[in-house]
């Protein structure tokens, strides 16, 4: 893979040039010990090291809510909606570009969902190393510490004004020599920004699951009657914060609204959360999820099992953001498995 070394000097200039050409986010502290994206300008300072982002990107392929179709109630005509403007994600950790990847394969497979495949389509993502794992993240036990596609660059920190910069597309290369050509990486850089990798992972693995990933779907299918699920769930506030923090939850509801003059209106589309009590709710007020139970239940197997079933990978990728989301401190996957895990060692 092509990899080229970026000095911090360089960077202002490449990012104006970016900026020029379509909407670019970088991670900013927000408060004390928050971060999140925001639109890049002169004024920002990157956070290079942040933790964890207190929002998920999916919003920028997936809004939180979004228009669908325009029609016309006089005509009788329908149009289709699609807003999908230029963007650059710049500072994306693998953890979440594995959820990105994961959901470019759910929302592109049976029907593909136009509107988050054109957004997509749109959508530059510069990937970075993350420098701290957040106290509440457990990726690097979940498979979730490296990725090796969905990314234009993917930046490394390896002195504090330097980067290795390997290529991920041909895109992101064009991006990255916007302004002149860049040296190409020595073998000695290439060492460093390994030697980060490596350090990062064994600090990410310290904290997480006790035993191997891939045996989550089969330690939740012996624990569907757990007393677990019973004990937790009495604190669940059924808030939803869980599913809407996290990067790899796609659920949404469609819904009209009448223009006011009801000559025409728009169809559009809500993310929706398996932890609401309305989710579930059908026609003659039958909610086949009704307990607080039986949504908590249902999450944890959405993410350590029925995902899984359908595309080989957890749907969960260890943010931590739900952990940090939940009042009631119950929302925790990690948690939770491992308490699952460890009583099935103390029962045998
Ligand atoms: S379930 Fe929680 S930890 Fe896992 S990906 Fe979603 S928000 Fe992150
Ligand atoms: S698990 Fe926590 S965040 Fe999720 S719905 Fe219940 S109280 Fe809210």
């Amino acid at each position: 893979m092509t990899a080229y070394t970026v000095y911090m000097e360089q960077l202002g200039p490449l990012l104006a040039e970016w900026s020029r050409r379509m909407g670019v986010f970088v991670p900013v502290q927000i408060q004390e010990a928050l971060y999140d994206f925001v639109p890049w300008s002169e004024h920002e300072e990157i956070a290079w090291d942040y933790d964890v982002a207190y929002n998920s990107i999916k919003r920028h392929f997936f809004p939180p809510r979004e228009n669908l179709i325009r029609f016309d109630a006089a005509a009788c005509t329908a149009t289709p909606v699609f807003e999908a403007p230029d963007q650059l994600l710049f500072g994306v950790h693998p953890y979440d570009l594995k959820a990105v990847n994961q959901l470019d394969q759910i929302m592109e497979g049976g029907a593909p969902d136009q509107n988050y495949m054109r957004r997509r389509e749109k959508t530059v993502i510069f990937a970075l190393q993350p420098q701290r794992v957040a106290a509440t993240a457990f990726w690097g036990s979940m498979g979730s510490g490296h990725v090796d596609i969905g990314f234009d660059l993917f930046w490394t920190k390896i002195s504090p004004n330097a980067f290795y910069v390997e290529v991920g597309s041909p895109r992101g290369e064009e991006l990255l020599l916007a302004c002149g050509d860049l040296p190409e990486a020595t073998l000695a850089e290439r060492e460093a920004a390994r030697r980060e990798r490596t350090r990062i992972l064994a600090e990410a693995r310290g904290q997480g699951l006790k035993y191997p990933w891939e045996e989550t779907p089969r330690l939740l299918a012996r624990n569907w009657d757990s007393k677990l699920w019973r004990h937790k769930a009495r604190r669940c506030l059924s808030c939803g914060s869980c599913v809407l923090v996290c990067p790899t939850c796609y659920c949404f509801e469609v819904r009209e609204e009448m223009d006011v003059d009801m000559k025409g209106g728009t169809r559009f589309r809500e993310w929706d959360g398996c932890m609401l009590p309305s989710f579930a709710l059908v026609a003659g007020d039958h909610n086949f999820r009704g307990q607080a139970l039986e949504r908590y239940r249902h999450r944890y197997f959405r993410k350590g099992k029925y995902i899984y079933d359908k595309i080989g990978e957890l749907g969960c990728v260890g943010c931590g953001r739900c952990v940090r989301a939940c009042t009631a401190g119950i929302a925790n996957p990690m948690a939770v498995y491992n308490e699952l895990w460890e009583a099935e060692q103390h029962e045998s």
